[in-house]
């Protein structure tokens, strides 16, 4: 069971299930979201979250034709990412973490869209957009 939740501690969750991947975002619309050169995100089954506090706070943002974030609207924590794309599939932002959640990342997508000023220093696959 890995337990998480936003900044104020109005929203909380927990996850049970596998993980099915961790990667880091570089498009331009995380950047945005986030406020940081990144975002990292883990991806798992959408009925493997629950959510145990504040359901009532979360707030939804469609960034895109096919994508919804979401984040607290008390404390601007950003929660998830959700594209009508992979439709089994929410991506949970991974420093919302309470704990390790064992998952490490294995990947850097859209790298076309990377912050010029942040330099990429380890040797994870890269993608110019989304993975395969
Ligand atoms: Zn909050
Ligand atoms: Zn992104």
């Amino acid at each position: 069971m890995i337990r998480g939740g936003c900044l104020c501690g109005g929203v909380r969750y927990e996850i049970s299930g596998d993980l099915s991947e961790m990667c880091y975002c570089h498009c331009q619309m995380c950047r945005r979201a986030h406020g940081t050169p990144f975002s990292n995100y883990v991806a798992l089954n959408p009925r493997d979250r629950r959510y145990t506090r504040g359901e009532e706070l979360i707030a939804r943002y469609q960034s895109s034709a096919e994508a919804v974030r979401t984040f607290c609207s008390r404390c601007g924590s950003k929660l998830e990412f959700q594209t009508t794309k992979t439709p089994d599939e929410i991506w949970i932002v991974s420093g919302t973490f309470d704990d390790d959640p064992g998952i490490r990342s294995t990947s850097h997508i859209y790298v076309a869209s990377k912050a010029p000023w942040f330099e990429i220093t380890d040797d994870l696959k890269q993608y110019p957009e989304e993975s395969d």
